[in-house]
């Protein structure tokens, strides 16, 4: 055993301390397949002082660490470097503290994000963060990547429901601040500079989270539209004419709406006719079992009566209510034809969306007369994704891919990362989102933060550089 390897092993133990080949693919991959790497050493740690040994460890042999959560980011950010370190915190996984009163929840960053949901609900107690990962992706995970989802509209993004955070600097120095409140304006707050920084900055370690009393009405519906206007005008209504309730608005191109239910067809009905430019599964959360329910079927039924809104079909059940998300959510079957294909995720105001769409459509189909290009997203908030098909692929078609629609999203002032960060694959369109003096101020914080570049060495401003 190297001196290195013999130091790992006296911190974490023997048995938390993988080599080589005796590492796991799963620390080695991201959930597109597209990185892979081979690290030297996976190690473990139990707890936070663990960690912190572990990182000056790795600082002493000048050794790259990156932290490996529920890898299912899509940029290859927690795909370890070649010969570097991986570190996962998958046995930090408690539950420290649920305080009802002060509606937080203490927890350890290797918590599945789906498995702090549930023992929120068993307090009556509500994390309004939602993915389709949730099931994989973790705590630290979701702070380090400052994810968002469906319900970004109405509860914001992680970054929102971070209270208190405790994290280990690229020296080893352990940073907590594990307090509870909402307000805090006692100096910089280093807190926000920390989430979303993609383990680039810091190791999360624990979290306060914040959370909201548990919603005990639902109601679900797809609507229809005829144009992007009508989409955003109905959009503004809903969230005044539920009373602030509206937690999600999906919206779906006819395209997709059209391949997502044909996809589908063998299990469940379409179900609205294919005869409108738009839809959208749209959500609202409350507690008035009495009044939600008639309410949410009231301002619904008065947009079509204005004509604003063409169709809708409402969940009588949580069964129908799953069911219609299904057509957002379940999209392999509508996919599987269109592979291989790139999935874009980029945001921009709403009122420049339309214009991006546009510009970004006719432009691929330009290049690619055969080309598939499918439009959905959390278009409540501003982000959009867009699947492109032309069914094959290569480094070459990629780079035209991205050319084309970060050229487009440029061209709207928007963001080429609305959700996952940059990690490896978006670093080379990072100065079409950021400007020269706000990529040089992001280098100042990390040679600060960590000059010997330690932590996630490779991605997000290093991924640029090389
Ligand atoms: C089906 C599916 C649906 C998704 N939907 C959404 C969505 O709606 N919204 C959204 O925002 N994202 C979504 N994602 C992306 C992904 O789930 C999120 O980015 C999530 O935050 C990643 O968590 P993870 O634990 O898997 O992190 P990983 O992918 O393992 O890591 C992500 C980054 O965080 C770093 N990191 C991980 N843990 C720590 C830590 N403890 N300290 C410091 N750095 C750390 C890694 O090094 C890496 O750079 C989706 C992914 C899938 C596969």
């Amino acid at each position: 055993m190297s001196n290195l390897q013999s130091a790992l092993a006296v911190v974490v133990g023997q048995g938390q301390l993988f080599l080589d080949g005796d590492i796991g693919e799963r620390y080695r991959v991201d959930t597109t397949r597209r990185h892979t790497s081979r690290p030297c050493c996976l190690v473990r740690p139990a707890t936070t002082a663990e960690v912190a040994a572990v990182i000056k460890i790795a600082a002493i042999h000048d050794l790259p660490v990156t932290v490996v959560g529920g890898q299912t980011g899509t940029v290859g950010g927690a795909v370890p470097r070649d010969g570097g370190l991986a570190l996962s915190l998958e046995r930090m996984n408690q539950i420290v503290e649920t305080d009802p009163m002060s509606m937080t929840m203490t927890v350890e960053a290797g918590c599945i994000l789906q498995h702090v949901q549930e023992a929120a609900e068993a307090e009556r107690l509500f994390l309004p963060l939602d993915l389709g990962s949730r099931g994989s992706a973790t705590i630290g995970g979701v702070i380090a990547a400052n994810a968002g989802g469906n319900r970004v509209l109405r509860w914001g993004m992680m970054r929102d429901m971070v209270l208190g955070l405790e994290v280990v600097l690229a020296d080893g120095t352990i940073i907590s601040s594990l307090t509870k409140m909402l307000k805090d304006n006692a100096g910089y707050n280093w807190k926000h500079l920390l989430i979303g920084s993609e383990g680039t900055l810091g190791v999360v370690t624990r979290a306060v989270l914040r959370l909201r009393p548990a919603p005990t009405t639902r109601q679900t519906a797809i609507i229809a539209m005829d144009s992007f206007e009508e989409a955003a005008r109905v959009l503004h209504r809903l969230e005044v004419g539920l009373s602030g309730r509206l937690s999600s608005f999906e919206l779906m191109w006819q395209e997709f709406f059209a391949r997502m239910t044909e996809g589908q067809l063998g299990r469940r009905p379409r179900p609205l006719p294919l005869d409108h430019g738009y839809y959208a599964v749209v959500e609202a959360m409350g507690g008035d079992p009495e009044g939600d329910a008639a309410q949410f079927e009231r301002v619904l039924g008065a947009l079509i009566e204005e004509g604003l809104m063409r169709d809708a079909v409402i969940a009588q059940s949580d069964r129908e209510a799953e069911g219609l998300w299904a057509v957002r959510e379940e999209m392999e079957a509508g996919l599987r034809s269109l592979r291989p294909f790139s999935v874009y995720d980029v945001s921009m105001g709403l009122g420049d969306m339309r214009r991006f769409v546009d510009h970004a459509e006719e432009r691929l189909k330009a290049a690619f007369p055969e080309a598939v290009v499918l439009f959905y997203g959390h278009a409540g908030d501003g982000n959009l994704h867009a699947i492109v098909s032309i069914g094959r692929m290569s480094a070459e078609i990629q780079r035209a891919y991205d050319e084309i629609i970060y050229g487009a999203v440029r061209e709207v002032n928007g963001s080429i990362a609305a959700e996952h960060g940059i990690g490896v694959s978006r670093a080379p369109f990072l100065p079409w989102t950021r400007s020269t003096s706000e990529l040089a101020l992001m280098r100042q914080l990390k040679a600060t933060l960590d000059p010997l570049g330690i932590l996630n060495r490779g991605k997000l401003l290093d991924a640029l550089d090389t």
